[in-house]
């Protein structure tokens, strides 16, 4: 059985008041039957591991380097986020592609180290609007998974997040169907690549627009195993809800 998650992707959102966000969640959350997992900016992370009591909630990067060290300024490696506690690490976010030409096989390279640091790594992948609208919506996960996704993914150490970029950030939200059909696909490939168990124990999160409203019906599709949540993580009163409803 694959276990639950919400995760939260704060983006470049947040200061140290807004630890006492977490500080809410794990209050309202401990002992939870799902697992959470918080992706503050990298400045808050080792802040946010040492308010985090009994491993109630994971805490996570938003990116690393494809690089174990060197002169790479302003970069973060993986072995630093998981020296400053991070278990997890998104890789490959839409904004991350379009903002910093980030490509397959960039990400692909991240995992791999992400890996290597012993971090769990969530994949990103998604269509843009002119992909859906040119039905080609399958063809573009295909390729993504197969260039980004390392040999070796397992459940232990792979999620992926399927976010349609055009849902990201807008209030859009595909139809239950058009995710249901996204995230059975990804099934199919994870196994066919991997083998069955393992194809069949990596999580598939959905991302774009989840809201206190719609997370419940999302949560009913098959193959969807939580979500990846942004705006609506940035606070313990709209990431609640969600979470309340994968329990
Ligand atoms: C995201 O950025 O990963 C995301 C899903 O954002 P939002 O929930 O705000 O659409």
């Amino acid at each position: 059985m694959r276990r639950k998650l919400a995760a939260g992707n704060w983006k470049m959102n947040g200061l140290k008041a807004e630890l006492d966000q977490i500080d809410a969640l794990t209050e309202r959350h401990a002992d939870s039957p799902i697992d959470l997992l918080i992706c503050p900016p990298a400045t808050l992370i080792a802040a946010a591991v040492s308010r985090v009591a009994n491993d109630a909630m994971m805490i996570g990067g938003q990116d690393c380097h494809s690089e174990v060290s060197g002169a790479f300024t302003g970069d973060i490696s993986a072995a630093m986020l998981a020296d400053a506690g991070a278990g997890a690490v998104i890789l490959g976010h839409s904004e991350r592609r379009e903002l910093h030409q980030e490509s397959d096989e960039l990400i692909r390279a991240k995992a791999v180290m992400a890996h290597q640091s012993g971090l769990i790594t969530v994949v990103c992948v998604g269509e843009s609007l002119a992909q859906r609208e040119a039905a080609s919506t399958l063809d573009i996960i295909a390729a993504q998974l197969a260039a980004s996704v390392p040999d070796g993914a397992t459940g232990e150490n792979m999620v992926i997040a399927y976010e349609p970029i055009w849902a990201i950030g807008t209030g859009k939200v595909p139809t239950l169907n058009q995710i249901g059909e996204v995230h059975d696909f990804i099934r199919a490939r994870l196994e066919q690549r991997f083998g069955t168990a393992a194809g069949q124990s990596i999580r598939l999160l959905y991302g774009g627009s989840v809201k206190p409203d719609n997370a419940a019906g999302i949560f009913t599709v098959p193959n969807v195993d939580g979500a990846l949540v942004g705006g609506a993580s940035l606070t313990a009163a709209d990431f609640s809800p969600i979470i309340e409803a994968l329990k």
